[in-house]
């Protein structure tokens, strides 16, 4: 057994960059969309940039409210379903729920899982990690195969032993 010390992101698991900082795999995902997006159609690059972030931000919960979650948990599952609308409307259906004084993000402790329920996964099928390690050439597909499998783990975990008030 492989007992080497490995630092692991309190909140998807993934093993950490260089940095100690889970959130710099989040830049590499933009720096490798800074060489691949250009050379995708419009629509298909915005996908590509949303299921990026929003997936991130979905294994990285204390970052965001409640709220926002579930409204970006909704997000991601109307944009993987079969009838996704063009990113256009999420973008204006997004900018709506921000508007106003409307509190989105949360300053937390990676550990600070308070306004969560309590089966939000801590770890996951696919992270930020894996996708950064793959092809740049796969990077659209790798994103939104993330995104599904990312839906699938919470779907999976929120299914399990409701408990009150979770
Ligand atoms: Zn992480």
């Amino acid at each position: 057994m492989d007992t080497t010390h490995t630092d692991r992101c309190a909140e998807c698991a993934g093993a950490l960059p260089t940095s100690g900082d889970c959130w710099t795999r989040l830049h590499e995902l933009l720096e490798i969309e800074t060489r691949v997006l250009p050379t995708l159609e419009p629509e298909a690059g915005m996908r590509a940039h949303f299921f990026a972030v929003a997936t991130y931000q979905l294994q990285h919960p204390s970052r965001l409210t409640r709220e926002t979650l579930d409204r970006l948990r909704a997000a991601v599952d109307e944009m993987t379903g079969p009838s996704a609308p063009p990113i256009a409307h999420l973008r204006r259906d997004m900018g709506r729920f921000a508007a106003g004084s409307r509190k989105v993000t949360r300053s937390a402790a990676p550990t600070d899982r308070s306004h969560l329920d309590r089966r939000w996964p801590v770890s996951w099928s696919v992270t930020a990690h894996d996708v950064t390690k793959g092809q740049e050439s796969e990077y659209p597909d790798a994103v939104g195969r993330w995104a599904v499998a990312t839906l699938a783990d919470l779907r999976a975990a929120l299914a399990a032993t409701p408990r009150h008030g979770g």
